[in-house]
């Protein structure tokens, strides 16, 4: 994050004379209140500066980099996953192929009825099996796709970073977002409540840039 000349100096102000009111550093800095009211509303949002009613700001202590690596740990999947793209296992190469292209993703989840995860087709899974010259009509997905327990999940509680920390740990590009069916089920099913790719994680960031 990038402060302004003023920014800074109100920065330095505040770790040296904290708490103190606004009041004051518009005194220190021979400006009214008015004219830092945004400065002071920047370096609060972005977690630097705390504000006490009646005591005044102070210096949270915390660089920039930390206050942006906080916000990653509080940002949970829940909050910014897409709608799962779904097949079942029994669909064709083609149909998941024409999947792909009409619900315009790279990952496709594989289900079964109620929602329970079985595994996930990538573009390169598809592509690979047209090489073997099969009659993608007839072949099902099942036989190409990657299957449970081998599957890398998240549930929506976890946060953005440790779902980005797996996209790039396993180098795949989509997560399938899962709740255990039932609390301490033993069977391991996991039902399939959402879908978290890089775009995701992109598109947060964007978001991130732009002060949202
Ligand atoms: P692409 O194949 O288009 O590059 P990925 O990098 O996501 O896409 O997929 C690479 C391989 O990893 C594929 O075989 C795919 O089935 C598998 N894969 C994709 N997503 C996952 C996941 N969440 N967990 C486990 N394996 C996955």
């Amino acid at each position: 994050m990038e402060l302004s000349k003023r920014q800074e100096a109100i920065l330095e102000i505040v770790k040296k004379e904290g708490p103190i009111t606004g009041e004051q550093i518009a005194e220190r800095l021979s400006l009214t209140r008015a004219t830092l009211r945004p400065d002071m509303a920047i370096l609060t949002m972005a977690g630097l500066l705390e504000a006490r009613p009646r005591v005044g700001y102070y210096y949270s202590g915390k660089s920039p980099n930390r206050v942006i690596a906080e916000k990653l740990h509080r940002i949970k999947v829940g909050e910014i996953k897409s709608v799962p793209v779904v097949v079942s296992e029994h669909c064709s190469v083609y149909d998941a192929v024409v999947t792909m292209f009409i619900e315009d993703v790279g990952t496709l989840i594989v289900v079964r009825e109620g929602g329970i995860l079985e595994g996930v087709i990538s573009r390169k899974d598809l592509l690979k099996i047209t090489l073997g010259g099969q009659d993608i009509h007839k072949l099902p997905v099942g036989v190409v796709m990657t299957r449970m327990p081998n599957v890398i999940t998240v549930g929506p509680d976890d946060s953005v970073w440790a779902a980005a920390k797996k996209l790039i740990t396993h180098e795949v590009d989509a997560l399938p977002v899962v709740r255990p069916v039932e609390e301490g089920d033993k069977t391991k099913e996991l039902e399939v409540i959402g879908r978290l790719s890089k775009t995701n994680i992109t598109r947060l960031f964007v978001e991130l840039g732009e002060g949202n």
